[in-house]
C-alpha cells in the first residue's frame, strides 16, 4: 500500500496536526501515536467441505484510559492491520467526542463472506470468539458490528463468549438482535444522530431545513436512513441519491416508494421513473448545487481534484473518510462548513453505548428516551466543536472543524491519561 494511502499514516498524521495546534505534551504524544496492543491471530477453521482453513485476524485496541475499547469487527478480502489500526485510533477519537466511557478498538478477519455458507460464518465467528477471549469483554473491549459483519455473527459471538465464561454476558458486544437485547431496531441510529447535527448546523447556517435541497451519495444503512430521517424529521426534501451504479436527479424532491422499487426492479436507484427525473453519476452528484450534500457511501469521494467544485453550503461527513486531508483544507479555505465523519456519524456508537448500557442494567428504554438521549448526546457534540472553533479564532488561529473536534477528543484523552498516571 502507497505510504500516503496507507490509513494509520493519515490517522497518525491527523493527530501530529492536532497536537502541534493545541501543544500536546510529547509524552502524550508518544502514547497516543500507536496503539495500546495489537494482537494478530492465525485461525484454523474446521469448514463445512470437511478441510480446515486458516484465517489471518485483529483486534487493535488502541487506547482504554478513557473505559473499555470500543469498536466494530470487520470480515473482508482486503483487511489489513494498518487498516484496523487507523479505524481503532478513529474510534478512540469518536467515543471522546461522545463523551463516552470508552476507549477505541477495533477487529478484523481476512476472509471473503461471499464465498461462505451460514455453517461456515458461524464457525468463523466462534473461532474468532474463542481467539480473541480474554482480550474482550463488557469491561474490557466491546465489539460491534461493522462492514460484511451482521447482527447474527454478534449473536454467536456473544454466545460463543457466553459459553466460556459461563453465564449470559450481553455487555460483551454490541448491534446484537433484539431477541437477545441488541438493538437491531435501532439500525438507523447512525442516520438519526446525522440528521440531528444537521438540525443544529442548519440553524447556525440559518438555513431552513424544510426548504433546504439535500444530495445523498449511498442508499445502503447510513444513506437510506439519512433519507427518510431527513424527511421525517427536518421535513427536508432530497432531490438526489446514488448507489454504486451512479443516481437520480429530481429538483422537484425524490419518493421513497418509488426508489425501492427502482432498485428492486433493476439493481440500482438509477431505474428510478419520474419526468421530471434524470439520470447522474455520483461525481455529478457531488458537484450539484444543493444546500446540503451528505456523502454516506464510501471513503475518499471529495478529493483535492474536485473539492473545488463542490457546490453545497453544508457538508455532512456520514461515511467514514469522505472527504480527504487535502479537500478538507480547500472546502475550508471556500467557507463551506464540513463537519467531520467522528462527529456527524457517532450516531452509531452512541446508540452502541445505550445497548451496552441497558444490558447492563437489565432495565430496557423506550424508543422515545433513546431518541433523545442521542439528540442530547450528539448536539452537545456539535456544539462543542463549534465553540472550540470560535475559541482558536478569538485567539486569531483558523482551524477547520475537523482540527476542532480532534482537539476536544484527544484533550479528554490526554487528561485521562494524565490523572491516571500514564504520564
Ligand atoms: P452499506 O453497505 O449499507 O451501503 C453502502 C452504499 O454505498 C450502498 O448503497 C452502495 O451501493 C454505495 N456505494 C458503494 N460504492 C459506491 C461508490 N463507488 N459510489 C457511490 N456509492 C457507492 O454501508 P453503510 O452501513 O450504509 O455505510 C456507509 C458508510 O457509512 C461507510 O463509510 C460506513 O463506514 C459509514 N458508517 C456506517 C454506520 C452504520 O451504522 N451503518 C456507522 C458509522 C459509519
Amino acid at each position: 500500500m502507497a505510504e500516503e494511502l496507507n490509513p494509520f499514516k493519515i490517522a497518525q498524521h491527523q493527530l501530529e496536526e492536532a497536537a502541534g495546534i493545541m501543544k500536546l505534551d510529547r509524552q502524550a504524544l508518544d502514547i497516543l501515536k500507536e496503539p495500546k496492543r495489537t494482537l494478530i491471530m492465525n485461525i484454523p477453521v474446521k469448514m463445512s467441505n470437511g478441510k480446515t482453513q486458516t484465517f489471518t485476524a485483529f483486534r487493535v485496541r488502541y487506547n482504554d484510559a478513557l473505559g473499555p475499547a470500543k469498536g466494530g469487527i470487520r470480515f473482508h478480502p482486503q483487511e489489513s492491520v494498518d487498516t484496523v489500526k487507523a479505524l481503532s485510533a478513529w474510534m478512540t477519537w469518536k467515543c471522546s467526542l461522545a463523551e463516552i466511557p470508552f476507549g477505541g478498538g477495533k477487529g478484523g478477519v481476512i476472509c471473503d463472506t461471499k464465498k461462505m455458507n451460514d455453517k461456515d460464518l458461524e464457525a468463523l465467528s466462534r473461532a474468532y470468539a474463542r481467539a480473541v477471549f480474554k482480550d474482550i469483554g463488557p469491561d474490557v473491549d466491546i465489539p460491534a458490528p461493522d462492514v460484511y459483519t451482521t447482527p447474527q455473527i454478534m449473536a454467536w459471538i456473544m454466545d460463543e463468549y457466553a459459553n466460556m465464561v459461563g453465564h449470559n454476558e450481553f455487555g460483551v458486544i454490541t448491534g446484537k438482535p433484539v431477541e437477545i437485547w441488541g438493538s437491531e431496531g435501532r439500525m438507523d441510529s447512525t442516520a438519526l444522530g446525522g440528521m440531528f447535527v444537521m438540525r443544529e448546523a442548519a440553524k447556525m447556517l440559518k438555513l431552513n431545513p424544510k426548504k433546504a435541497t439535500i444530495a445523498v451519495q449511498g442508499f445502503g444503512n447510513a444513506g437510506k436512513f439519512a433519507y427518510t430521517l431527513s424527511k421525517k424529521v427536518l421535513g427536508s426534501k432530497v432531490v438526489a441519491i446514488s448507489d454504486s451504479e451512479g443516481g437520480v436527479y429530481d429538483p422537484t424532491g425524490l419518493d421513497l416508494d418509488k426508489l425501492e422499487e427502482a432498485k428492486q426492479k433493476t439493481g440500482s436507484v438509477q431505474g428510478y421513473k419520474s419526468k421530471t427525473a434524470r439520470k447522474i453519476t455520483n461525481e455529478e452528484l457531488l458537484e450539484l448545487k444543493v444546500d446540503i450534500l451528505i456523502p454516506a457511501a464510501i471513503e475518499n469521494q471529495v478529493k483535492e481534484d474536485n473539492a473545488d467544485r463542490i457546490n453545497c453550503k453544508l457538508l455532512l461527513e456520514l461515511a467514514n473518510g469522505p472527504v480527504t486531508p487535502e479537500a478538507t483544507n480547500i472546502l475550508f479555505e471556500r467557507k463551506i462548513l464540513d463537519l467531520p465523519d467522528f462527529l456527524v456519524n457517532s450516531g452509531g456508537v452512541i446508540g452502541s453505548y445505550f445497548e451496552w448500557v441497558q444490558n447492563r442494567t437489565g432495565y430496557y428504554w423506550e424508543t422515545e428516551r433513546f431518541d433523545a438521549e442521542l439528540d442530547k448526546k450528539i448536539t452537545t457534540s456539535f456544539k462543542e466543536t463549534m465553540a472550540m472553533q470560535k475559541a482558536y479564532a478569538d485567539k486569531g488561529e483558523k482551524i477547520n472543524p475537523r482540527m476542532a473536534a480532534y482537539i476536544i477528543a484527544i484533550d479528554r484523552v490526554a487528561k485521562a491519561m494524565k490523572v491516571r498516571g500514564w504520564y
